[in-house]
């Protein structure tokens, strides 16, 4: 039996897989079972930032998994500690919490929202989220995510959620009420479309959460850890939130997930409030600290603002001769090319050709590269884009 069918005998269908078999990666490629090679830009959905097995975060692995695996958060361990002291020193934060998911990292952003209203005696639990948002597929997280179809079949949901179209103001003005506690956004939504909000947007949402003593939670799991070009996407807008949730590139490729906050806001985790058995072992964390390190490298970073402005510039090039991509948008190296028809034709030609892409919302091609990325590798993609779109 072929390993795909065995796939199919032995693992939940809950993914339409490509059907190929990775065995190996190295910076930006990956190879699969029969040594053809492929180019890329999914790099496992944004959590391969440093490219595949980057030797910094390999070794970190390697030198730890010889010294201690797991205690569980009942001691104390060096790499957590120092993980989440490079987290704190780089960022708004005070605290950190470490899980093994985004998903996870959001449970506990609701739950701490939750927790802090309480500790201060009001009787606020809702929280406004977007629509169009992704935020994970616990229940909680299913109903913060504003997309229908990640919900059916799921009800009853958790109660306390309201959606807001995305950039809108307004509509978040109207959709307070005494019972808001907070409002979660995606800096830039990911899975729903690298839909990227006006310049005002985000700073003003942070004032109105001033004003109305919200918290303002940013999910800035697939967008944090450089992907814009910043090691923060918040850092673009001149702006902190109160609460912050990473996962995805922050160990290199190992999961984690983290929760982060202002220590005003941290302290309602008192102990027994909040767990996770896993969470930021010896292990994963050793590995953080390598990926953290290379992640917030200045180099890495302008490499990121460079290449996606020069790749966002080449795609709107062929906007030019393809009626068929109706917008190129993005920041740093999360970049969408929508299409006016599906793009699941062109991803397949595009793996045939040895790229992996990625389609989104049915007719959005989202591009994840590694942010190693080169010119090259750039120009080779949008050459296939240009030969496979005018077929
Ligand atoms: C991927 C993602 C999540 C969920 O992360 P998991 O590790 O799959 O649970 C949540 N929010 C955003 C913005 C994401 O991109």
């Amino acid at each position: 039996m072929s390993l795909i069918n065995e796939t199919d005998k032995y693992i939940f269908s809950t993914y339409k897989r490509f059907p190929i078999v990775l065995l190996k990666g190295k910076g930006t490629k990956v190879w699969d079972q029969y040594g053809k090679e492929y180019l890329d830009f999914v790099a496992g959905l944004a959590v391969c930032s440093l490219g595949h097995c980057h030797p910094k975060v390999v070794e970190a692995i390697e030198a730890q998994a010889k010294i201690l695996l797991h205690v569980s958060n009942l001691f104390h361990t060096k790499p957590q500690i120092e993980l989440a002291r490079l987290l704190v020193e780089n960022s708004f934060a005070d605290k950190v919490f470490f899980c093994n998911s985004g998903a996870e990292a959001n449970e506990g952003a609701i739950k701490l929202t939750r927790k802090y209203m309480r500790d201060k005696k009001e009787d606020r639990f809702e929280i406004i989220a977007m629509r169009n948002s992704f935020h994970g597929r616990t229940l909680a997280t299913i109903t913060a995510t504003g997309q229908e179809k990640f919900k059916e079949g799921f009800d009853p949901l958790m109660p306390g959620f309201t959606h807001v179209p995305f950039d809108n103001m307004d509509a978040v003005q109207k959709a307070v009420t005494e019972k808001t506690a907070a409002i979660m956004v995606e800096p830039i939504q990911g899975e729903g479309g690298v839909n990227c909000p006006s310049d005002s947007y985000l700073k003003e949402l942070r004032a109105f959460c001033d004003e109305k003593k919200l918290l303002l939670i940013f999910d800035e799991i697939q967008v944090g850890l450089g992907r814009t070009g910043k090691l923060f996407a918040y850092e673009h807008y001149g702006i902190t939130p109160d609460i912050m949730t990473l996962a995805k590139a922050l160990a290199g490729g190992l999961p984690i997930g983290a929760l982060l906050a202002r220590d005003e806001i941290a302290k309602s985790f008192i102990p027994g409030t909040h767990a996770s058995t896993f969470g930021g072992n010896p292990l994963v964390t050793a590995a953080g600290i390598a990926a953290f390190t290379a992640l917030k490298d200045p180099v890495l970073l302008g490499n990121c603002s460079s290449m996606g402005a020069y790749f966002m510039d080449e795609l709107n090039q062929l906007k030019k001769k393809h009626p068929v991509i109706r917008e190129v948008r993005g920041k740093g190296l999360i970049i969408a090319m929508e299409l006016t028809m599906p793009g699941a034709e062109v991803v397949n030609k595009c793996l045939q050709k040895g790229v992996l892409i990625n389609c989104v919302q049915n007719n959005v091609l989202r591009f994840l590269p590694p942010l190693i990325v080169t010119k090259e590798e750039v120009d080779h993609v949008v050459a296939l884009l240009d030969e496979v779109l005018l077929r």
